[in-house]
């Protein structure tokens, strides 16, 4: 039996198929938001005044006497006082358990030296308990004045006990001191892993920073944490998400254990943010023996897609790209470890996608994405055409010729704006004014037909989506010194941008159809702002606020007035 969940004339309608329900028991909504400037992301309806949700789903959208007729004496109303409402944020880039615990780890962003780094360390190991170690940081040594790496002598004589690993912010490289390098062991005679560096002292002595897989050198030696810190970290970063307008993530190389503790909060009622989780594509087997295809699972938590890495970042030097670097030309950057060889990338990425799974895969460096497009062009050949999104995540540096092929292969770009204006000023002393052309070229990308998704890659950027929207739309850099926009012709409008934040971004995760508009029959996933952004200038976009988050139907956050 088909009936309308309740009757607003000339509204859109959802005909809800309940087999529950009786002919004249018509629901009223569990929710209504009204008075709204509602941006809808539906061509056909882009603006709306109130919307209603039964349940976790929208069942009208239009003027406030169309919704109206949704209310009955149940229902809650929220009053939005002509305030902007947007469709829930949908992050396609996470690493949300390692961005969560960033949120009570060693906070390293901003320190201008080397002496205030080190202070900050031992500020944050003296409220440790005895063998526990100093993890987070997100140091950047282009905030030093002078900009240099820090090394293990910086911070020994304040952490001679207390092992210290802190990463650079984009987390390619890491400092480790030397307790730390003591339990993993690492001398001057150590071998750096193939797609990693030991970077030593013109003694060859470690000086203390490990570059991409060298890293894992330490990483493995560093206990886990218990179940119980695991959950306790990831309410932290649901609640820190929620405040930020975000009704979904796309959860890039989780571990299996962040996967049980999300669906443990879900069974318990306490997930408030959707996850489709990408485990590593070495560990492609697991998921493809259980039979597990791509978005396979609930609205809430889903499986199906892999993270690859093929190169490291511009900021470590370990992008992979055509040429040398400028500011170092001993380097064109490093394949990843995962990449080593190519061939061995390729039959794992053949399987995989045979079995049905989503690849997603890093790439920054312009040969690095070449040598992606050309193993996906091989997958294809193989495998044969079929409806399978592949990803290349961060998409930095393309090689001209590789936008067509881009768009022929129907890959989506998943982007990063935040990175652009951070990145942006020093980048084109590390690539050259020529590669930088097209260099976090969003606006090239679209007009080739290529699908944007957008994300932060919070931990290495703020989670917050409105400076992310800022810069996709100003291109300003962080400091101030490109007001008119770096590379300005990318720009893309504030439209597109949050269009490929919610409905490019569902796309990419498979779930257009439940979600990424503010249209009957999707799931209630919105914000109420407290500006409007398209009314405003949009240098301005970066300072708003999310004032109300609704995921699903269900207020998961309130801002204090
Ligand atoms: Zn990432």
């Amino acid at each position: 039996m088909i009936l309308p969940a309740c009757a607003p004339p000339g509204a859109f309608l959802l005909a809800l198929a309940a087999a529950t329900l009786v002919a004249d028991a018509r629901p009223a909504a569990d929710l209504l938001v009204t008075n709204a400037r509602i941006w809808t992301g539906d061509p056909a309806r882009p603006e709306a005044e109130a919307l209603a949700a039964l349940g976790e789903r929208i069942v009208a959208v239009g003027s406030r006497d169309e919704v109206e007729t949704c209310r009955g004496p149940k229902t809650r109303v929220i009053d939005a006082g002509g305030r902007r409402v947007l469709p829930g944020f949908d992050d396609s880039h996470v690493h949300f358990v390692d961005g969560s615990a960033k949120l009570a780890q060693v906070q390293l962003k901003d320190a201008r030296s080397p002496a205030e780094f080190a202070r900050r360390i031992a500020d944050h190991a003296r409220t440790l308990t005895k063998g526990e170690w100093v993890l987070g940081g997100t140091w950047d040594d282009q905030a030093f004045a002078p900009p240099r790496l820090p090394t293990r002598q910086d911070v020994d004589a304040l952490t001679p006990e207390t092992p210290v690993f802190v990463e650079r912010y984009d987390g390619h490289m890491a400092l480790a001191n030397g307790a730390a390098l003591q339990r993993a062991g690492i001398t001057r005679e150590t071998a750096a892993p193939p797609g990693g560096e030991i970077v030593r002292d013109p003694r060859g002595e470690p000086t203390g920073i490990l570059k991409d897989a060298a890293m894992g050198l330490v990483y493995r030696v560093i206990p886990p944490p218990s179940r119980e810190s695991r959950l306790r970290t990831i309410r932290e970063g649901l609640r820190h998400a929620a405040s930020l307008g975000l009704t979904s993530v796309q959860d890039m190389n989780p571990s299996y254990a962040d996967v049980a503790a999300y669906a443990e909060l879900l069974e318990r009622g306490e997930l408030t943010l959707r996850v489709y989780a990408a485990p590593m594509e070495t560990q492609w087997e697991d998921q493809a023996r259980i039979g597990l295809r791509r978005a396979f699972g609930s609205p809430w938590l889903r499986l199906g897609a892999l993270k690859g890495y093929a190169d490291g970042s511009l900021g470590s030097t370990t992008a992979y790209f055509f040429e040398p670097y400028r500011d170092d030309p001993t380097t064109s950057g490093l394949l990843s470890d995962e990449m080593q060889p190519v061939e061995a990338m390729r039959e794992r990425l053949v399987k995989a996608d045979a079995a049905g799974l989503q690849l997603c895969i890093h790439a920054i460096g312009d040969r690095a994405i070449s040598i992606v497009l050309d193993l996906f062009e091989d997958v294809l050949k193989v495998n044969g055409p079929r409806d399978r999104r592949w990803r290349i995540e961060h998409a930095q540096h393309l090689a001209p010729g590789d936008f067509p092929r881009f768009a022929r292969l129907g890959v989506i770009a998943s982007v990063q704006p935040y990175h652009a204006i951070d990145d942006g000023r020093w980048a084109e002393s590390r690539i050259g004014p020529q590669r930088a052309k097209t260099t976090y070229a969003f606006r090239t990308l679209l007009d080739a037909g290529v699908r944007l998704a957008l994300g932060t890659d919070w931990y290495v950027a703020p989670l917050d989506p409105m400076p992310t929207l800022y810069a996709a739309v100003t291109r300003a850099t962080l400091d101030g010194r490109n007001p008119g926009g770096w590379m300005p012709e990318q720009k893309i409008t504030l439209n597109e941008a949050i269009g490929a934040y919610t409905a490019g971004a569902a796309y990419a995760e498979f779930q257009e159809q439940d979600k990424g508009t503010l249209t009957p029959g999707k799931l209630a996933d919105l914000v109420l702002l407290s500006e409007d952004v398209f009314a405003i200038r949009p240098e301005r976009i970066r300072d708003v606020k999310v004032v109300t988050t609704i995921a699903g139907g269900r207020v998961v956050f309130e801002r204090e007035r």
